[in-house]
């Protein structure tokens, strides 16, 4: 029997360089595999492997007075699921690429989003809408994700790396949010613990966030709630559904009909993801994104083909 667990906290790490040489022993005397990042502001894992062995691994972990009170949430899984163990230490936990912004306390981030349950997301909705308001969503993910899914009517930043959101937020596409109510969303809620600190600082005065994010948002109400789609994740299935009512909100890169698949652009070492329904995915032209499109253009001896894949490439 394997597990999978998935955890992270935001706690300053005086010594992030011995947690990580500690944890890296932990994991290999159980035999555990995954990926574990460690920075001054916390530390962000998953990791699988035999299920004695992942519990031993919680009970250890949490004997580190910051990580006591840490949620482990399990998953279905296990060590083979991981190409190997990796434990690195990093700037920040997550990489919006401004360390010396985020500041962190035994109570996490601070001044962060206000954290909402669930419910308590469909509470503020009403309540504001009876005061004549309407509440925003902020994805909090990478635009792409969007595409197959998202809360009804949220504001999607464009941004391909976590990195962009910075310069979306200074752009002053969203000033006008900036006195209205906003909840951001990401899948797992980690992102948002910062991202809506980020916006805080920038002048967003309400500010709140959904607790574990669209997964447990996604376990809670399914789709009969104010999700629309299907999620995007970062394994191997790439998208997953909450229900069998889930509509499908994506549209093919060529001919515009709904899918959700995304698949690799076919050219190779390009690792742009774009949607395609089953019909197009089997017409080699198209399938190869703007950017190798313009490439293959320019340069028209030297076709780069490879073949089309469903996987997300490093
Ligand atoms: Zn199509
Ligand atoms: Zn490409």
């Amino acid at each position: 029997m394997s597990r999978i667990v998935l955890y992270y906290t935001f706690t300053p790490l005086a010594d992030p360089e011995a947690v990580k040489l500690w944890q890296h022993t932990l994991c290999r005397e159980l035999g555990l595999k995954g990926r574990i990042l460690i920075s001054p502001q916390g530390i962000n894992g998953t990791v699988g492997g035999e299920i004695k062995a992942v519990k031993q691994y919680v009970k250890q972990t949490r004997a580190y007075a910051p990580f006591q009170d840490m949620t482990f949430k399990w998953s279905d899984g296990g060590a083979e699921d991981f190409p190997r163990l990796s434990v690195k230490v990093r700037p920040e936990v997550v990489a919006f690429g401004v360390p010396d912004e985020i500041e962190v306390d035994s109570d996490g981030v601070v001044g962060g989003g206000v954290h909402l349950k669930p419910e308590q997301v469909h509470e503020l909705v009403e309540q504001k809408r009876a005061e004549g308001v309407e509440v925003s969503f902020f994805d909090g993910r990478n635009a792409m994700e969007a595409q197959i899914g998202r809360f009804k009517n949220a504001v999607v930043p464009e941004t391909e790396t976590t990195r962009d959101f910075i310069a979306e937020l200074d752009s002053g596409k969203y000033d006008h949010l900036k006195d209205q109510p906003v909840v951001t969303y990401c899948t797992g809620g980690i992102r948002c613990e910062v991202l809506s600190s980020l916006m805080r600082r920038r002048g967003f005065e309400e500010v709140y966030q959904i607790d574990g994010g669209i997964v447990r948002y996604g376990e809670t109400f399914g789709d009969e709630g104010l999700w629309e789609g299907e999620l995007y994740v970062f394994d191997s299935r790439m998208n997953t559904r909450f229900s069998a009512e889930s509509k499908t909100i994506g549209e093919c890169t060529h001919c515009g009909s709904p899918t959700s698949t995304f698949y690799n652009c076919m050219d190779r070492g390009c690792s742009t993801l774009q949607l395609y329904c089953d019909q197009c995915r089997h017409i080699p032209e198209t399938t190869r994104c703007r950017t190798c499109e313009v490439r293959l253009q320019q340069d028209p001896a030297h076709p780069n083909t490879g073949l089309l894949e469903k996987v997300r490439r490093p």
